[in-house]
C-alpha cells in the first residue's frame, strides 16, 4: 500500500499534481466533506480503476451551509478519513483549512441559475453557489481528468454537469450509485445525528424510494401518483416531516408530469432535526 500523501495548502496539491502529469498519469479527484464512509469509498474505488493517481479532498465547506444549518456540529474525524483513503488506495488527500481555500476579501462567486431554484434549493437558497464554488476552486487546484461524485446528491450531480458544461471546464464528471446499509438507508455522514429511534424512523426514505420504484416499474407513467404514493408512505411515519417529495427531469430539475424522459424522484425529509436526502431515477435512456 502506497502511503497518503497528505496536502494541507493548494501550493502543495499543485507541486503534487504537477509531479504526475510530468510522468504522464491521469488524476481523479474525489471532493468530499470528510467524515467518510462506504458511499465515499465507492467513490474512491472507482476513480482508483479509472485513473493513475486519485485524490480525495476532505473539507468542511463553509460557503455551502446557510446561517442555521450544521456546519460548526458537521461530524469531523481527519484520522480516521486518512486510514479509509489508504485502504481504498488513494494516493493523496487535499485538507485544507478555510483560510486557505477563501481569503478574508474573497469575492468571487459561481452562481447557477435554474437548475438551483428548486428541492434542496429551494429550502437552502445559498447551497448550490458554495458547492459551484468550492467545487470549481477545487477543479482549479487539483486540474483533475475525472472527478467521481454520488448519485445520493443527484441535484448536486446535474449542477456540477451543468456547470462543467456552461464553464467550458476540462473535466469528466462520474456519477456513481447511492450506497446504502443492509436496511436500505442511504449512507451519509449525516446519519451519526439520528437517535436510535430516529435511525429506526428514517427507513421511510429508502421504503418510499422502494415504493415509488416498483409503481414505476409496474408502467405507471404518472409522476403524482408516484410522488403521492411516497408521501403516504412518508407520512406514516410520525417522526418525519417532508421537505420535498418532487419529480423532476434528472438533467434540467425542472418538474415532470409524465415519465417521458430520464425522471428523477427526489425528496428530502427531516427526522427530527436531521434533514436526510434521498432518490432514484427512472431511466428511459441507456444509462
Ligand atoms: P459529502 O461528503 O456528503 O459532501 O459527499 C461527498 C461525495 O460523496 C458526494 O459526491 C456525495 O454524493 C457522495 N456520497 C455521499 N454519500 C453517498 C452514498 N451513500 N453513496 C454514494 N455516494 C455518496
Amino acid at each position: 500500500m502506497t502511503r497518503l500523501i497528505v496536502a494541507d495548502t493548494v501550493a502543495q496539491v499543485r507541486e503534487c499534481v504537477k509531479a504526475w502529469k510530468k510522468e504522464g498519469l491521469t488524476v481523479g479527484l474525489v471532493p468530499t466533506m470528510g467524515y467518510l464512509h462506504e458511499g465515499h469509498a465507492s467513490l474512491v474505488q472507482k476513480a482508483r480503476e479509472e485513473c493513475d493517481k486519485v485524490i480525495a479532498s476532505v473539507f468542511v465547506n463553509p460557503t455551502q451551509f446557510g446561517p442555521n444549518e450544521d456546519l460548526e456540529a458537521y461530524p469531523r474525524d481527519f484520522e480516521r478519513d486518512c486510514a479509509l483513503l489508504e485502504a481504498c488506495g488513494a494516493d493523496a488527500v487535499f485538507h485544507p483549512v478555510p483560510s486557505e481555500m477563501y481569503a478574508g476579501d474573497f469575492s468571487t462567486w459561481v452562481d447557477m441559475q435554474g437548475l438551483t431554484a428548486g428541492l434542496c434549493g429551494k429550502t437552502r437558497p445559498t447551497h448550490f453557489r458554495g458547492v459551484c464554488t468550492v467545487v470549481s476552486k477545487l477543479f482549479n487546484i487539483v486540474t483533475p481528468d475525472r472527478a467521481y461524485f454520488g448519485q445520493k446528491d443527484a441535484q448536486q450531480l446535474a449542477v456540477i454537469r451543468r456547470m462543467v458544461r456552461d464553464l467550458n471546464i476540462d473535466v469528466q464528471v462520474v456519477g456513481c450509485p447511492i450506497v446504502r446499509e443492509e436496511d436500505g438507508l442511504a449512507k451519509s455522514s449525516r446519519n451519526t445525528y439520528l437517535s436510535a429511534t430516529e435511525r429506526q424512523a428514517a427507513l421511510v426514505l429508502s421504503r418510499a424510494v422502494a415504493q415509488g420504484r416498483t409503481l414505476a416499474c409496474e408502467g405507471e407513467k404518472d409522476a403524482a401518483r408516484i410522488v403521492a404514493e411516497m408521501r403516504r408512505v412518508i407520512e406514516a411515519e410520525p417522526m418525519a416531516r417532508i421537505d420535498y417529495v418532487e419529480a423532476v427531469d434528472a438533467d434540467t430539475i425542472e418538474p415532470v408530469e409524465r415519465l417521458s424522459r430520464d425522471t428523477l424522484f427526489a425528496m428530502a425529509v427531516y427526522i427530527g432535526k436531521t434533514r436526510l436526502i434521498d432518490n432514484f431515477i427512472v431511466r428511459t435512456t441507456e444509462a
